[in-house]
């Protein structure tokens, strides 16, 4: 393969601490396209379902795009792939930044790492050049100290480095990779790091991504641009504020989720949390590379308790799960607990999660302060908040509870706290409370990665996007073909080719079919119609599936928590809203049925399969 991709995949065996180069093919790629769509094929051919996700038979893939590291604006984006030690089920995060881009140029459309090193180490990728170090003296250090120090010891200093922090080596459920400041936040891929004694991953490249027909792919490029600029809200107000924009959104549509879902419409301070407020303490903007939009805001503290703490966010998750979450309005101490948990390598959204049931759980009376350890527990207490964060990371007394997830910790702790354990699949829920949007709630009970707000965002409902219909987002028919909809088209445009999310929500989502299959085909040379482009996004949602299908995972699990099934929304714009067992089960059927999936198991027909081309023994 000449253009686009770069045709090969880089293996590292930990345990023997050999590596080669296997050519890709294009058969093999061209119809999940790349990104999440090979890392995911790769983990289904490469890795049993059954594994344990720490153990050395687990792989952890770093998968790019054939758009990464072109020309086109967004697309330095990666797909972290594995078995999930936190839900078990398929772990997939994706993370922008520098550090995608320069694998692409290193030559590489996949990094596939597998075994376990006897000591820590790390692994230095400078283009052919592939040396495994010893990171014994790295190992204890914080996700930037990290990145530093690796930089000095390989004598590069513009290389890109990815890495683990002390919850990763602690083997924190929900441990995440950082590279710059960008996190492959959720589903506990730095533990998975952790597990391999693998600290780091520094990468330098020389080349480029080749174009097949240049002038074709100048015309696709135009196009992007222009609709970037035409969009209303993607540079005058996304490129202002950042995703922290939407606190205002979903707080006036009264699906901010605050308190542990007990107080969503109620508690929602966006006079301190929202983004307008934000931008008061922010000094500057950051992007991806090749990023004209740069929606990275650098916020510092300039005074009171929290004064010299900065943070290249929060984001908007963020600032739900370490603010609305726990109760938190205290702006400079979510600005606090977004770095700390960057620099322990912590997924914000578990992070805040886990405390947030803790704090539930403690108002409730059924843990005590001795048993959270001294603290104080409390909705609001932000100086717990961050104590406890520490607690987590380094799995210091009770941390050692919550870094094992909501429903871990739940089943341990027992005494009926399973019902304050908000999760699906064992991933914690992201803020948008979805009893007052049915099709993003359909998206957390179905997506492969469990409650996972990105794989099937419901832009319809969230942002009145009339894309590829308009609906109301409180009604329930229409919501299974919808969801289904989001699923596979976001999959094919923003986790396989990739191209970043924001831009794709704010100007490109009427045309997106349209313009990838244009840049895919002028970049690579390998015709691709917008229907292809779809079909590839369902058929990765499709071998997901089939993985989670062998993993043990059944319909009883597109499932979701009963306190969303069985109480109203407390106040605000979507008072009363829930979605119930009943209105799950018919959204269920419904999105079924698109998919052409079997109602009672929730997986693909052997028609479904033929149609898509995978393999029908899967099903046996
Ligand atoms: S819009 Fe933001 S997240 Fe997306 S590529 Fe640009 S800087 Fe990165």
């Amino acid at each position: 393969m000449g253009y686009g991709y770069s045709g090969r995949i880089l293996y590292v065996d930990l345990t023997t601490k050999e590596f080669w180069t296997k050519e890709l093919a294009v058969d093999y790629v061209r119809p999940v396209i790349g990104g999440a769509g090979l890392g995911i094929r790769i983990l289904m051919d490469e890795v049993n379902p059954k594994v344990d996700p720490l153990s050395p038979e687990n792989k952890l893939i770093f998968a790019v795009g054939p758009l990464t590291g072109s020309a086109v604006p967004c697309t330095s984006r990666m797909a972290v792939v594995s078995k999930s030690p936190l839900t078990g089920a398929v772990g997939m995060s994706l993370s922008g930044g520098y550090f995608p881009a320069e694998l692409k140029f290193a030559g590489y459309d996949a990094l596939v790492i597998s075994g376990r090193a006897e000591e820590p180490v790390y692994i230095w990728i400078n283009d052919d050049r592939v040396v495994i170090g010893d990171a014994s003296g790295l190992w204890g250090l914080t996700t930037t100290d990290t990145q530093i120090i690796l930089k000095e010891k390989i004598g590069q200093l513009d290389a890109k480095v990815a890495c683990i922090g002390p919850a990763g080596e602690r083997l924190v459920r929900y441990a995440c990779i950082i590279n710059e400041r960008r996190a492959a936040g959720r589903k506990g891929l730095g533990a998975v790091m952790g597990s391999k004694n693998l600290k780091a991953i520094a990468v330098k490249g020389t080349r480029k991504v080749a174009v097949a027909n240049e002038e074709r792919f100048k015309q696709a490029l135009k196009r992007v641009h222009e609709l970037m600029k035409e969009s209303p809200v993607l540079y005058p107000s996304f490129s202002k504020m950042g995703t922290p924009m939407v606190v205002e959104v979903t707080a006036e549509l009264g699906i901010l989720a605050a308190k542990n879902w007990t107080a969503t419409g109620i508690f929602a301070p966006v006079e301190t949390l929202g983004g307008e407020a934000q931008t008061r303490y922010t000094i500057t903007r950051m992007g991806c590379y090749n990023c004209p939009v740069r929606c990275g805001q650098v916020k510092v503290v300039k005074s009171g308790p929290f004064a010299g703490f900065m943070t290249e966010g929060p984001e908007f998750e963020s600032t739900y799960s370490l603010g609305t979450m726990v109760g938190v309005n205290y702006f400079p101490a979510v600005i606090a607990a977004d770095r700390l948990c960057d620099e322990y390598g912590l997924d914000t959204i578990s992070t805040g999660a886990c405390i947030a049931f803790a704090m539930e759980l403690v108002e409730r009376g059924l843990l005590s302060v001795d048993e959270v350890d001294g603290l104080d527990l409390r909705f609001g207490n932000y100086d717990a908040l961050i104590k406890m964060i520490r607690k987590i990371a380094y799995r210091e007394g009770f941390g050692d509870i919550l870094a094992e997830g909501v429903k871990r910790a739940s089943e341990i702790i027992g005494r009926g706290s399973e019902r304050y354990a908000l999760h699906v699949k064992g991933l914690e829920l992201p803020a948008y409370d979805v009893r007052g949007a049915k099709a993003h709630g359909l998206n957390y009970a179905t997506a492969y990665t469990g409650a996972d707000h990105n794989r099937g965002y419901a832009i319809q409902e969230i942002f009145n996007v009339p894309v590829p219909y308009k609906v109301d987002r409180l009604a329930i028919e229409g919501k299974g073909r919808l969801c289904k909809w989001n699923q596979d088209v976001r999959t094919a445009v923003c986790d396989c080719m990739p191209l970043c999310a924001f831009p794709f929500d704010m100007a490109l989502a009427a045309n997106a079919l349209e313009i990838v299959a244009e840049l895919y085909s002028a970049l690579t040379g390998l015709e691709m119609t917008p229907e292809e482009v779809q079909k590839a996004g369902e058929r990765v949602v499709n071998i997901a599936r089939m993985f989670n299908y062998k993993a043990g995972f059944t319909r009883a699990d597109d499932v979701l928590p009963a306190r969303l099934m069985e109480e109203g929304v407390p106040g605000g714009a979507s008072k009363g809203q829930m979605i119930t067992r009943e209105d799950l089960d018919k959204m269920l059927d419904e999105y079924y049925e698109a998919r052409g999936w079997d109602k009672g198991k929730g997986i693909p027909t052997k028609e479904k399969m033929i149609e898509l081309g995978l393999p029908i023994e899967w099903l046996s």
